[in-house]
């Protein structure tokens, strides 16, 4: 048997994840862009993270992994302290480690180095098979640990990656993992000698967990039939309650027996889902857009994060606004609209936040969709600026959330499915408005939205400003969408 450190991670969620991804990698979804840009972002910091053993020597990638550990070997026999992706196998297992230091008297400490704020379990299987490889090689090990990004960093005037990174040293709970390592590789082992029959493992929790497993489409859609609207994403059922009724064969919604023990609201969800009727509150929803006044400020930023704080005062994955789009809607319905977008490179928060207090006067109504987010930024922005202070928070105040009515059920149709978030919401009221989101070139969604500005400063000019055209087009249709939910709303009440 071979395997790599990240097969053997992946075995470790689902073994036939990992029989699939040897035999049969073409029915797994190619990595999207979240999953590409989380990657560099983990390259990113895996090479900061290098600077906190300096002097260090990088084994080069090669595709031909016996140069790799040769040069490893050679350079341990060079008296090399530390080295970064320091290359080993032991019976066919390999394992690239991203920081090993050597001391003098040979022992060695294993590094680990994750772009995450915490130690997760699966990373503890991660560094358990380096030790695994390292200690069946014949080397002593000092320590194992992970060394992850310290979310309460705030950056100064410069970096200090000694405080941006928080080094846990994991060596007991690695010691504890390792006398299972043989009967877990033995168990990989059978399913991969059998290549003609895939394991048959159901699908479950570990499809999720820790990642969403890139068989999802052909284990549950291909060959499980498990459509959109089914037990397990209609509303928010539970993962035992869903396992449950998986177990005894049910999937759809409409199979669910009623003396199934569910909550009133869940109930309520599963009969509105039979019945396929829509309920609307008109009282409830009259009094919102009775309590609306004008002209309505309808707002929503854009925000990205850095792993690696760019500016004074940034904290790791914060986000930080880098766009908005406004419409200001007057009380005959006519539609002004404002906007503004950063350029890329540089820390453009004070002007986002003064341009916001230029365009958003301190008593006019706003109106955000799931306004926590908008309102944290702006407090974020308040409490940056104190000049600017007293203006945003008095946007704050002002701000109520087109979200409510949806979240508190005073309008709902079966194919909201039980959300109210804006991705459903949205195409039930205004459905022409998912085409036309679909027809956007570039960015069609926040996170595609965050990916453009975050690498905006890599591009070059002519793909720059089509992207930034894009980014505007496509934040202008958030608020033009909050505007035209608005607009069903009132049309539904007046019927
Ligand atoms: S989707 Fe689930 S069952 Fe299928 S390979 Fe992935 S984790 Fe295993």
């Amino acid at each position: 048997m071979t395997l790599s450190k990240s097969l053997y991670t992946r075995a470790i969620q689902c073994k036939k994840a990992l029989w699939l991804k040897k035999y049969n990698p073409n029915v797994l979804a190619p990595p999207d862009e979240t999953a590409l840009a989380v990657f560099e972002t983990g390259n990113r910091v895996g090479d900061l993270a290098c600077q906190l053993f300096p002097h260090g020597k990088e084994v080069p990638y090669s595709k031909n992994y016996d140069e790799m550990i040769a040069t490893t070997r050679q350079w341990i026999d060079d008296e090399i302290s530390n080295i970064y992706e320091a290359t080993f196998n032991f019976s066919g297992i390999l394992v690239m480690v991203d920081i090993l230091t050597i001391s003098e008297d040979g022992e060695v400490s294993i590094y680990e180095v994750k772009s995450s704020t915490d130690v997760k379990e699966i990373y503890l299987h991660d560094v358990s098979i380096q030790y695994f490889v390292l200690q069946n090689l014949g080397f002593k090990i000092k320590s194992a640990n992970v060394v992850h990004i310290n979310n309460n960093y705030i950056r100064g005037d410069k970096l200090d990656i000694d405080e941006l990174f928080t080094i846990v040293d994991v060596t007991s709970e690695i010691e504890d993992l390792q006398s299972n390592i043989p009967t877990l590789l033995s168990e990989f082992e059978t399913y991969l000698n059998d290549r003609e029959n895939e394991p048959k493992i159901d699908i479950g929790k570990h499809c999720n967990t820790p990642y969403e497993c890139d068989a999802k489409e052909y284990c549950w859609k291909v060959q499980r039939q498990i459509s959109d609207y089914s037990i397990f994403n209609i509303f928010n059922l539970g993962s035992k309650k869903q396992i449950e009724l998986y177990s005894r064969g049910i999937v759809n919604i409409g199979d669910i027996p009623p003396d199934f023990e569910l909550t009133a609201l869940q109930s309520q969800a599963v009969e509105n889902y039979k019945s396929q009727t829509t309920f609307i509150d008109k009282e409830r929803i009259g009094e919102f857009i009775e309590n609306l006044t004008y002209p309505l400020y309808h707002l929503d930023f854009e925000t990205y994060q850095q792993a690696i704080p760019e500016y004074k005062g940034i904290k790791p994955f914060e986000q930080i606004p880098f766009q908005y789009s406004l419409h200001i809607e007057y009380a005959d319905g006519t539609l002004e609209h404002k906007e503004y977008l950063s350029q890329d490179g540089i820390d453009s928060r004070y002007e986002l936040a003064h341009r916001l207090c230029e365009d958003i006067p301190k008593d006019v109504m706003v109106l955000a969709y799931n306004m926590s987010f908008e309102k944290g930024v702006i407090k974020r922005l308040a409490s940056l600026f104190p000049e600017l202070e007293e203006h945003l928070l008095a946007i704050n105040e002002n701000t109520q959330d087109l979200m409510i009515p949806f979240q508190k059920k005073w309008y709902v149709t079966p194919t909201m499915q039980r959300s109210y978030s804006i991705k459903y919401v949205l195409p039930a009221l205004v459905p022409e408005f998912e085409k036309a989101y679909k027809e956007l070139d570039g960015v069609q969604n926040g996170s595609q939205a965050m990916n453009a500005f975050a690498n905006m400063s890599d591009m070059e000019e002519g793909k720059k400003q089509k992207m930034r055209k894009a980014l505007l087009k496509y934040c202008k249709l958030d608020t033009l969408a909050m505007v035209k939910v608005l607009g069903r709303l009132k049309e539904e009440i007046q019927r």
